[in-house]
Parts: structure tokens; sequence; C-alpha cells
């Protein structure tokens, strides 16, 4: 067989493993040599061995290739993500992503944010983008702005406010690599708020996209430690690493002093963490000021009160954790 092979690229890529084929640049099979070029930014080396070692198993033997070739490249920005989890709804994972990522920008970081909630999506509320549509540019969507320098896309985005989505899980974890692979420019960190729990769409993201690390949230009490315990095993599990668990709602913040007091609590989280070896990064304390300011689309983060700094102090243990894994 002389020359290019189309039909026989179609099967080189359909034995490909899922990893590969997200991070497929080109792919050529032309007299028995198939030649793959992957994007591989973010992958430590032995990521990248397991990865050779997983299309070549995928391709021996395979009818018309007699030899594989790859190259890496890593010309891309290296883009970390980080997966913003909880074990179970209500705890502040929304309100912590959007405050974490307006955080970063702060400190000149570029940092886009992404709904992965695809069933409860808050961000366009939280960020004060609500109704605007995404652009498309080469099939890729384009974030939507945001008034802090903190692009979003959101399922919020692209479905019309109120209504309800009832995917199945393969459905699901489509439409969140849309939000991923999106045009996000030059942003360096992805924040991904990912929807409560430990289903189908969180192990998609895992699998598909494989998050730098995870950050944690859970509220001090016993209930929601049970189920942010679940989370990180889900992370462990995929072979993610925790960066740490955040505290929210820890303690509660008198709005006239501005005192915090404690009716339900706190330090829970941090034991929990320190029992299960992995980092607390901070607690946010009971702020109704949060809870208004968020709802009128004016991220605390974004302020200069304590629930600014609250969040900042998270935001700069994140940062120091995304330096050393870029080193
Ligand atoms: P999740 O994403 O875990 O479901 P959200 O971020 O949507 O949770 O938060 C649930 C509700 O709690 C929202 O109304 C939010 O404004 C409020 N909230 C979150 N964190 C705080 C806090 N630290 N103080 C006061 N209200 C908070």
């Amino acid at each position: 067989m002389n020359g290019k092979d189309g039909n026989g690229e179609s099967a080189v890529k359909a034995a490909l493993p899922p990893l590969a084929l997200a991070r497929l640049q080109s792919l050529r099979l032309a007299d028995g040599v198939a030649t793959l070029v992957l994007d591989v930014a973010g992958l430590d080396g032995l990521e990248r061995d397991r990865l050779e070692i997983a299309i070549k198993d995928g391709l021996r033997g395979m009818p018309g290739v007699s030899e594989v070739r790859l190259a890496m490249t890593a010309d891309k920005p290296q883009r970390l993500l980080v997966a913003v989890g909880s074990g179970k709804g209500g705890v502040g994972k929304s309100t912590l992503s959007a405050n974490l990522a307006v955080a970063l920008a702060r400190m000149g970081r570029k940092v886009g944010l992404v709904d992965a909630d695809i069933y409860g999506p808050s961000q366009p509320r939280l960020l004060a983008n609500e109704g605007v549509k995404p652009a498309a540019h080469d099939k890729k969507l384009v974030p939507v702005p945001s008034p802090w320098g903190v692009p979003v896309l959101s399922m919020g985005h692209i479905i019309a406010p109120g209504q309800a989505i009832a995917w199945r899980g393969p459905m699901a974890g489509n439409a969140l690599a849309q939000l991923i692979d999106a045009d996000w420019g030059d942003a360096e960190v992805l924040v991904i708020d990912l929807p409560p729990g430990t289903g189908d769409v969180q192990l998609t993201m895992l699998q598909r996209f494989k998050p730098a690390g995870a950050v944690i949230v859970s509220t001090p009490q016993d209930l929601a430690l049970m189920d942010a315990t679940r989370a990180i095993h889900l992370f462990e599990q995929g072979g993610v690493p925790v960066i740490g668990v955040v505290e929210n709602m820890a303690g509660y913040a008198c709005p006239h002093c501005g005192k915090v007091s404690d009716p339900f609590g706190q330090g829970g989280a941090e034991a929990a963490a320190k029992a299960m070896g992995h980092a607390f990064l901070g607690r946010v304390p009971l702020d109704l000021a949060i809870r208004l300011d968020s709802d009128a689309g004016r991220p605390p983060a974004a302020g200069d009160g304590p629930q600014a700094e609250a969040f900042a102090a998270i935001a700069r243990r994140l940062a120091t954790w995304l330096d050393n894994r870029k080193r």
C-alpha cells in the first residue's frame, strides 16, 4: 500500500485510548507508518510514558500499521485545570469557585471559570453575565467575559434561564467537554465548578481532562465531612491529587459587629483534612454579606472586606501549589 490511508486513519483513531484522543493534534497513516502528534502540556514524565505505552498497546498488531511514531508537543501555554468539588450540594462550592477565580485574577493570574455544574448552573449569576450568549470561533465556544477579568462558560449561558436540564450522563459529559475545550486564549488556570457528588459527570471530567488537582469544599458538620470524604476518594481513585480542603460556613460572622461566633462549630474540615493527610487551605465564615453580594452578582473576593481576604488567603495557597506543580 502506498501513500496516505484515510480509512486506516479512522481505524487507528478508533483504537486509541480516550486520553490519547483528548490529546490528539494530528494523525497520519502512510505506508503502514502511523504518525501521531499529541499535546502533552500539563502531563508529567510518568504520565507521558503511560500515554505512549497505552497508545502502542492499543495499536499493536493492527492490520495496515507496521510502525507507530509519536511526537509529543507542549507548545501551548501550560494550562492547569483545578476542579472544585464537594460531596453534596449547598456547601458553597459555586461561591468558592467564583471567588477563587476572582481572587486569582486579582493576583495577576490569567484564569478562566468553567461552570461544570451543568444541572444547576449558577456562575452566570455569580459573575454578573447572565443572559449573555457565548460566541463561537473555529467550532469552539468563546468564553463570556465578566467585569472582574475572569472569562466564564456555563450551561447557563447556553440554555434559557430556569429551563430544566434532564440529560443523561454521556450527553452531560459531552456538554462539559465543549465548555472545557473552548477557546480559553491565554488562560493559565481553569477553575472548574463541578456538580456536587460523585456521579457520571465527575467521572467523565476526571477521565477525559485529568485536572492538575482538586479543591474540596465542606461545611464543618460531621455529615458534610463524610460526604467530602467520598469526594476525596473519587479524586484519589481517578489519580487527581487533592490540593486541599476548604471549610466554608465556618462560624458565623455577625452582620453588625463582624465578630465570628461558633454556633455549629468550626475546625472539623481542618481536622478531617489532616487526618487524611491533605492540606487545609483555609476557612470562610458564614456571612450574610457573602450571600447578599453573591446573589447580586458582586463577588465578595472583588471587594476589600474580611470576606475578600478570606478568599484571597485560599487563592494564595492554591497559587503556590500551582507554581510548584509547574516546576
Ligand atoms: P453549592 O455550589 O455547594 O451548591 P452555593 O455556592 O450555591 O453552594 O451556595 C449555596 C448558598 O449558600 C448560596 O445562597 C450562597 O450565597 C450561600 N453561601 C455560600 N457560602 C456562604 C458563606 N460563606 N456565607 C454565607 N452564605 C454563603
